[in-house]
């Protein structure tokens, strides 16, 4: 294990190529590992377009019977797998096993729904006609996935594109690659034939080329930034590679002045800082109705210089480090940036002096702000809530919408009309109304404008790795 999975063999990258892991709390070397290139990913891309020959072919009974024993070998194993993950991403441990149950939900969920794969037969317009739709699994996917969800990122696309009939080339990130050791291993332990499932970390760029490039590979299920997104886009539209893209957020939360202001601001301060803010769908632009925008600030700014930062397998820890020195880099620029044009910090955004090793960053609270602020118009991905107040539900809508993301938004209200308004109006591919974690292995995930396309999860997430045909029949006449 650790290492490149290729046709069914761990093993190292063909050039001797190695990488480096650092705990992110320690700054430690937690292992050395294979570094793949492009080579490589041809290799495992040959191998897995080998498998799809056989793989295709099972029913979808024979490929649920393996994705459920990944999912219960997952179970099983829970404690020590979220232990690694810690080590890797530095969230807390709780976060960690709700993450791995989370991911085993949607093996067992997909091994499910493999066999609702259903077609349809449509009456045609002349009797010595048939006409009916099939669902055939594309092919070989290549899956690349981010660090923030180092086991829910793979494990929505690996375990639709696996109970679609299809083979997988992943490339998890490579600051967060042991939960996906992990999830290849519980898939070779339920008994996943060779070939079908393979595994490279090494040079982003070129292993994402090398899945661009080679035509066995059908479909890149990509989970990550606006930017790599567009490169993909990019490079898809010189092969013809099919794309999934589930990309940056930039979620508005619109707190209308009904609401209990004391429950809402202790929810918030956990919901922001969940995973330190490194959520594609993290609440990240707090609309405040002025009515209570006053109260509001001061009893969640009290809850915000409340949590315990620290080691993620510390009792009682909210927030944990920094994915990577330069992930905090990027969250204290935005914060300079906002403080040079006139932000306040009502708490937090600095380095906590007492953790001298790891990459902390004491979460904040800034006010002060209008629509032209960076904290309004990047996806922060860090410990930082931005405070701005709304006058009425149009105010709110446009502010809401003056952004080019449109992953998730969120609305808090005891008003039925506003909530349905609202919801309505928000141009997002997720809302949630009274609640902050607005997302299920049984429902679609995905987001609008430049937030992404297509869609993870769900039954909408199954079709994502399949090809839809229309099969006619003439001449049936007499
Ligand atoms: P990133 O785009 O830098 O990296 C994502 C993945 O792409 C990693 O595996 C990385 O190694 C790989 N990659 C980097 N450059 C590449 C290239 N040129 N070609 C091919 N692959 C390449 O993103 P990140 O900083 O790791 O993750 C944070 C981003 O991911 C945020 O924007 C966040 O919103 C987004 N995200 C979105 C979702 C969603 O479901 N919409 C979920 C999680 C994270």
């Amino acid at each position: 294990m650790n290492k490149l999975y290729i046709n069914g063999e761990w093993t190292e990258a063909h050039d001797g190529q190695t990488m480096e892991l650092i705990n992110p709390a320690t700054e430690e070397l937690l292992a050395t590992l294979p570094s793949a290139g492009p080579k490589d990913t041809h290799v495992a891309i040959e191998a897995a377009g080998q498998a799809f020959h056989s793989w295709s072919r099972t029913t979808a009974y024979v490929r649920a019977a393996i994705l459920k024993k990944a999912a219960d070998h997952i179970r099983e194993n829970l404690p020590n797998l979220a232990e690694d993950m810690v080590l890797e991403s530095g969230k807390p441990l709780a976060e960690a096993k709700g993450e791995w149950t989370v991911a085993a939900n949607l093996f067992e969920w997909y091994a499910e729904e493999a066999k609702r794969a259903y077609g349809r037969v449509i009456p045609t317009n002349r009797p010595d006609k048939r006409s009916s739709v099939i669902w055939q699994p594309m092919g070989v996917i290549g899956v690349i996935t981010a660090w923030n969800f180092p086991a829910y990122n793979p494990a929505r696309a690996w375990a639709a594109a696996l109970a679609a009939g299809c083979t997988v080339v992943a490339k998890p990130a490579e600051t967060t690659p042991l939960s996906a050791f992990h999830m290849v291993n519980a898939l070779i332990q339920a008994g996943l034939p060779k070939g079908v499932i393979n595994l490279v970390i090494g040079d982003p760029a070129a292993i994402g080329d090398a899945m661009l490039d080679n035509p066995i590979l059908k479909k890149i299920s990509f989970t990550g930034s606006t930017r790599v997104g567009k490169l993909l886009m990019d490079g898809a539209s010189r092969t013809h590679t099919k794309l999934s893209l589930e990309l940056g957020g930039n979620a508005p939360v619109l707190i209308f002045g009904d609401v209990d202001v004391e429950a809402i601001a202790k929810a918030a301060a956990i919901a922001r800082f969940r995973n330190n803010g490194q959520v594609c769908i993290a609440p990240q632009r707090f609309y405040v109705e002025k009515s209570i925008y006053q109260r509001f600030a001061e009893r969640l700014t009290y809850y915000v210089s409340q949590l315990k930062i620290g080691s993620g397998f510390d009792e009682g820890v909210n927030v944990g480090p920094l994915i990577t020195e330069r992930q905090r880099d990027s969250v204290v620029a935005l914060l300079e940036r906002a403080r040079s044009q006139q932000a306040q910090i009502l708490t937090g955004g600095d380095i906590p002096p007492a953790l001298t090793k790891g990459y902390f960053l004491q979460p904040a609270v800034v006010a002060g702000l209008d629509q032209s602020s960076v904290l309004a118009r990047n996806e922060i991905f860090g410990p930082v809530l931005p405070l701005f107040s709304f006058d009425g539900l149009d105010d709110a809508l446009a502010k809401a919408n003056d952004t080019e993301y449109g992953l998730a938004a969120y609305v808090f209200t005891n008003h039925l009309p506003t909530a349905i308004r609202a919801a309505e109006g928000l141009e997002f591919g997720i809302i949630g109304i009274n609640e902050w974690a607005p997302h299920g292995t049984e429902a679609p995930f995905g987001g609008w404008k430049h937030s992404g396309q297509g869609h993870e999860s769900g039954s909408e997430g199954l079709y994502e790795y399949m090809e839809k045909k229309l099969i006619s029949i003439g001449g049936l006449a007499g």
